[in-house]
This record gives C-alpha cells, sequence and structure tokens, in this order.
C-alpha cells in the first residue's frame, strides 16, 4: 500500500513537469507543422520532397500524440465527466480502431464472451487505457498470433482480460511497468502503462499482469461494476 503511495505521489510530481514542458514544446510544434502543410501544396516541391514533408508531418503527429498523452496526466484535477461506460459499445469501438493496427502486424484481435456490463467511468479515458493496453498486446505478439480480450462480472467487479501470446515479462519487467519512460522499444515512449495506472486508480480499478517470458501475458482489469 505504502508503495501505492509513493507511486501516486511520484506520478503528480512528474505530471505538473510535463505539463510546464508540453506548453513550451506544444506552440513551435504547430508552427513547424503548419509550415510543412503549407509546402506540401507548394508547386515549388517536387513530388519525392511532398513525400518528405509527409513523413516529417507523421512524425511530428506522433510527438503531439506524446504531449497529449503528457498533457492528460498532467492534469490529475482537471473535470472528466463520469459517465457510465457501456463495456460492449465501448470495447466494440476499441477492437473497431485497433483492427487495421492488428493487421499492420498480421495480427487479429477476437472479442469473445462480452457480457452486458457498466462502469462508472469516463469514455474517453477508459478507451485510452484499453487502448493502451490492447496495442501493447499486439505489438508483444509474433505475427499471425491473435489478441483476445472478453469481460464480464465477478462479484461487484467488471473484469475485463487481454490475453496476448507473444514475447511475455519477467516479474521485474513487470514491476517496472507504470515507471515514466520505461520501454523496452525502439519507438516507445513508455508513457502507455503510467497512463494506465493513473486512470484506473482515478475511478478505483485495477491492472494486473500475468506472463511468462516467450509464452505470452494475461492482463486482468478490474472496475468496481455499476448497475445499469
Ligand atoms: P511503450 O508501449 O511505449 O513501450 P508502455 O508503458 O505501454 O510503453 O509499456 C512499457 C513496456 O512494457 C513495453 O515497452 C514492453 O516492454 C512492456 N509491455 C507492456 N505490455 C506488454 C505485453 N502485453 N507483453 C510484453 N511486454 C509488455
Ligand atoms: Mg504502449
Amino acid at each position: 500500500y505504502y508503495e501505492q503511495i509513493q507511486q501516486a505521489e511520484r506520478l503528480k510530481t512528474t505530471g505538473q513537469l510535463a505539463a510546464a514542458v508540453a506548453h513550451e514544446i506544444r506552440n513551435p510544434l504547430t508552427v513547424v507543422k503548419g509550415f510543412l502543410q503549407l509546402y506540401q501544396k507548394d508547386a515549388g516541391f517536387s513530388e519525392d520532397i511532398k513525400g518528405k514533408f509527409t513523413l516529417m508531418i507523421d512524425e511530428l503527429n506522433i510527438a503531439e500524440q506524446v504531449i497529449t498523452q503528457f498533457l492528460s496526466i498532467a492534469k490529475p484535477n482537471k473535470e472528466t465527466e463520469i459517465e457510465t461506460v457501456n463495456l460492449k459499445v465501448v470495447l466494440q469501438s476499441v477492437t473497431d480502431l485497433l483492427h487495421s493496427y492488428g493487421l499492420l502486424h498480421d495480427n487479429k484481435i477476437e472479442l469473445i464472451r462480452v457480457e452486458d456490463c457498466y462502469i462508472a467511468a469516463n469514455n474517453i479515458e477508459f478507451k485510452q487505457l484499453l487502448i493502451n493496453i490492447i496495442k501493447n498486446a499486439i505489438e508483444a505478439s509474433k505475427i499471425g498470433d491473435s489478441v483476445i480480450v472478453s469481460a464480464g462480472r465477478n462479484k461487484g467487479f467488471v473484469e475485463i482480460r487481454v490475453v496476448d501470446f507473444g514475447q511475455g515479462m519477467s516479474e521485474a519487467e513487470i514491476k517496472s511497468l507504470g515507471t515514466p519512460f520505461y520501454s523496452l522499444k525502439s519507438k516507445g515512449t513508455g508513457l502507455g502503462m503510467m497512463i494506465c495506472y493513473n486512470i484506473a486508480a482515478k475511478y478505483k480499478g485495477t491492472i494486473d499482469f500475468e506472463s511468462t517470458k516467450g509464452e505470452g501475458t494475461t492482463v486482468t482489469i478490474r472496475f468496481p461494476s455499476k448497475n445499469y
């Protein structure tokens, strides 16, 4: 429990710092992106160069994404509306969204056994949590493997399971999850799990990992169930 408090404090400090830095970075990025978008329409540049502008804009969009993620944790007291989240609806929309991402890696996302269940949270935040976790599962998977997602009620809680058959994690790696910038990926931000833990904590939810190196990972997300 003490560790949890420490983790929360660490997240808060990091968040405040992030907010300041993010604002300073976002403005110059917007300016650069604006010029690139102008040049893209400029007849004076060859198609080849314009293709490079597109790549540059794509990269700037990624940087923007990181900043947006940062800001979402940087304002823990920002008022977000608490809604009744319909798990069936959210899971369908998230798997649809990630379907093309899975195809990119030749992975299938299988949505199985989704019971009618509801939680009290903000739809956008909860969606973000699911996207981060399912994206990690896809990224850990071997080509052609499935990622299996299911949801149901259990003793006053809603449980969502995300199962992959990918690279897995050691105990030490699991412990590092949620540490800012902890990433074993060449293009990772190392912010995804930090955001997930933050969102879960906000709604009294938990995220647990069971994993075996080389065999795969099961993520269990638990949120207090809401009657509807
Ligand atoms: P990122 O995805 O940007 O690296 P995350 O915070 O989402 O940052 O994840 C941190 C690290 O945790 C990943 O780099 C990866 O090494 C590990 N990880 C997360 N989910 C899984 C998973 N399902 N299987 C194996 N490793 C995982
Ligand atoms: Mg991630």
